[in-house]
């Protein structure tokens, strides 16, 4: 297998006790059927603790967590009892591999870490610059035998990868809307079987021009407001009550959302750009995905405003938390993306182009 990581990937290395969260709360942790059988095997007294967290949700074996919400082995100096006792190896996959994501693609694996874990994140908010990608030669990993479509696997490849040109320079609102409109129209000529028209809407991609069609399309269009934004969190799953507060809390002007950092706000889009927009290769779903980027960047300015590097820094880690850790999460709200009506690609558009003082909520 052919492995892609971005150059600070092996950078990771997690603090445990030095943590000022920790991942061992607040989720359930679905234990693979090799630790799962390791565990059911294993002599007391571990082997009785093991045997009486494990539960089953969905056809998945889990650690359901406590009432406070922290893992059954998650110990009072925040260290996990089954490491401490059995060491790394003998931990599930979910906690052997976390922060890191895994998207396969046939022979290429992508690699890259997550935003929920606060070292994770401080690793790619504070890189001097947007990373670069490296590839490597793993003949020891088997290919991952899939549906995978070739011809609609290379067209999202190049519709992804110029969204992530296009993302790492230049005003963010606008490159947004210009990726925005490639992903509806690449998805556009997937859905009529044409990956090729798909992938050569990258080279006809012109900034300007298409720029001026994008304002024009949502010119007398309400734009997508802060409102709609926070309401489409709070009808999101909600793992902790301090997300629930800071939702409610948060101003929700009509106007145009005042961006955030530019640094941090194009690092974000672009960790989401690398992790999320490839997975179209199995269902087509460019436009949704792209959505949910332009959507994760305008809830972050909704919730961010007057913020230190450090608070967005943990601001983006609860958002990704709360809402890209939650698989029923995710497919809400791609499915409202997928619709028109309020998350429409126009109101979009109008939120990320129409100057301020044209804007009404
Ligand atoms: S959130 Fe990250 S740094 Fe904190 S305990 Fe988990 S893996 Fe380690």
């Amino acid at each position: 297998m052919k492995v892609i990581t971005p150059d600070y990937f092996p950078q990771f290395t997690c603090i445990a006790a030095a943590c000022p969260d920790t991942c061992c709360a607040g989720w359930e942790v679905v234990v693979d059927p090799a630790a799962e059988a390791r565990y059911r095997a294993l002599a007391a007294p571990l082997g009785d603790r093991l045997r009486a967290a494990m539960g089953e949700d969905g056809g998945d074996c889990v650690f359901t967590p406590r009432e406070d919400g922290r893992c059954p082995f998650l110990n009072r100096d925040n260290l996990c009892d089954i490491q401490a006792e059995l060491g790394e190896e003998a931990l599930c996959r979910t906690c052997r591999l976390y922060p890191r994501f895994i998207n396969d693609f046939g022979g290429v694996r992508e690699m890259g870490l997550s935003l929920s874990c606060p070292e994770a994140a401080r690793i790619i908010l504070s890189a001097p610059s947007l990373p670069h990608f490296r590839m490597e030669d793993r003949p020891e990993l088997p290919p991952d035998l899939n549906e995978l479509d070739a011809g609609q696997y290379f067209a999202v490849k190049a519709v992804r990868d110029k969204v992530m040109a296009l993302l790492s320079f230049g005003s963010l609102d606008e490159r947004l809307a210009l990726s925005l409109r490639l992903c509806r129209k690449a998805e556009k000529q997937l859905r009529k079987g044409a990956p090729e028209k798909a992938e050569a809407l990258c080279a006809a991609l012109h900034p300007e021009e298409d720029l001026k069609k994008e304002r024009a399309r949502a010119a007398d269009r309400p734009p997508l407001s802060a409102g709609t934004v926070l309401r489409a969190l709070e009808k999101c799953l909600i793992l902790r009550d301090s997300w629930r507060a800071r939702l409610k809390k948060a101003a929700r002007p009509d106007g145009k959302l005042p961006p955030l950092d530019p640094s941090f706000e194009r690092r974000v889009a672009e960790l989401l750009s690398f992790r999320y927009l490839l997975k179209a290769a199995y269902d087509g779903r460019l436009s949704a995905r792209m959505k949910f980027i332009a959507f994760s960047i305008l809830s972050l300015r909704a919730l961010g405003q007057g913020m230190d590097e450090k608070s967005l820094q943990t601001l983006v880690v609860n958002y990704s938390r709360e809402v890209e850790h939650c698989e029923e999460n995710m497919a809400s709200l791609l499915q409202k993306f997928d619709g028109g009506g309020k998350f429409s690609s126009k109101a979009f558009a109008a939120q990320l182009l129409l100057p301020a003082v044209q804007l009404k909520g």
